[in-house]
């Protein structure tokens, strides 16, 4: 070969290898990744429906009565969770399941069987309550309830906790490290709108150590909060299955895009969202339950399946990205 081409080719080898560690680089660090979790809510959980002064029926009985005619719900969980599982499967990823103390007594065997594939299992509290207006007694009581009873069903740790309606008291920290909870993904670095997140407009929009005083606020104490999504500049609630929805992918995008470039973030949904939600839809809702119900079903799915396999490679379940922050951190 003559001399010049072989000098050609070598420099282009080069340029080559350059070119390859800069784009290495670049995807480092880019690869931040999202903490993806389902929070295991039938329907009538939503805050509108049960478990808030001003929902649509006082308690879940009265609901029961009303959507099935029944005293006990039927199980309108396993068929979408089946779907759920199978797009992990394609994905190749293994999530986080939040149950409450409640549903998990209903349906244990769904408990075993998800974590039996698997996935990890969180705690949501025992009931689907807004836990910062109730007494710590009542937070306390009932998260060691709920934890010990999926323990019980799991037959080992439970170290996820999410509170529900992200309503989550500030003094709480302490509280969950005594009862075995290493890290927690309910604060969202949002404005408060019509009563719900948890008045955490500044806490920081990456994983952290939180404050032993205020979950909301970073500190040194061994529990790690990994907040939700924010959208850029308005400071609004993102990073969920509802948001998506409601405000569709252009929102979800840039949130989560705006949210990625801080560092690790969270996104979750629930079952019944891609399910019909067809006994709902046969009611008189007032506006507020039919904005909320929006786009559910095989539409939110096929968003939602869109969305994680362009993300694939971010994806993390809660105790994956706690022992990256914990490396990172300690
Ligand atoms: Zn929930």
């Amino acid at each position: 070969m003559h001399a010049l081409s072989i000098y050609k080719l070598f420099a282009c080898q080069k340029i080559k290898a350059i070119v390859e560690f800069f784009v290495s680089v670049k995807i480092v660090i880019k690869e931040n990744k999202i903490f993806l979790s389902v929070d295991v809510d039938p329907v009538w959980l939503a805050r509108w429906a049960t478990g808030s002064v001003n929902s649509l029926w006082p308690d879940c009985e009265s609901c029961f009565s009303d959507l099935y005619g029944g005293t006990s719900p039927p199980d309108t969980l396993s068929e979408p969770i089946d779907k759920i599982l199978r797009l992990f499967d394609e994905l190749n990823f293994k999530s986080t399941f939040f149950f409450t103390g409640y549903i998990a007594e209903l349906f244990p065997n769904l408990v075993k069987k998800i974590a039996a594939e698997g996935h990890e299992i969180g705690c949501h509290n025992y009931e689907h309550l807004d836990y910062e207006y109730e007494s710590r007694e009542k937070f306390r009581n009932d998260l060691e309830k709920s934890k010990k009873l999926l323990e019980t069903l799991l037959g080992k740790e439970v170290i996820g906790y999410r509170s529900p309606n992200s309503s989550v008291p500030k003094s709480i920290v302490e509280d969950l490290l005594e009862f075995g909870i290493k890290y927690d993904s309910s604060v969202t670095p949002t404005r408060r709108i019509m009563g719900k997140f948890g008045d955490f407009t500044n806490a920081p929009q990456r994983p952290y150590h939180s404050k032993k005083e205020n979950i909301g606020k970073e500190g040194d104490s061994d529990l790690v909060e990994l907040p939700w999504a924010v959208f850029p500049l308005l400071k609004l609630p993102a990073g969920s299955g509802i948001t998506h929805r409601i405000f569709g992918n252009v929102y979800n995008n840039l949130a989560l895009n705006s949210s990625l470039k801080k560092g690790h973030t969270a996104y979750y949904f629930h079952p019944y969202e891609i399910t019909q939600v067809e006994e709902m839809k046969k009611m008189h809702l007032p506006l507020k339950a039919k904005i909320f119900l929006q786009n559910c079903g095989d539409r939110y799915f096929q968003m939602l399946s869109i969305f994680l396999r362009k993300h694939q490679s971010r994806l993390v379940n809660g105790e994956g990205l706690y022992e990256l922050v914990k490396a990172t951190t300690s």
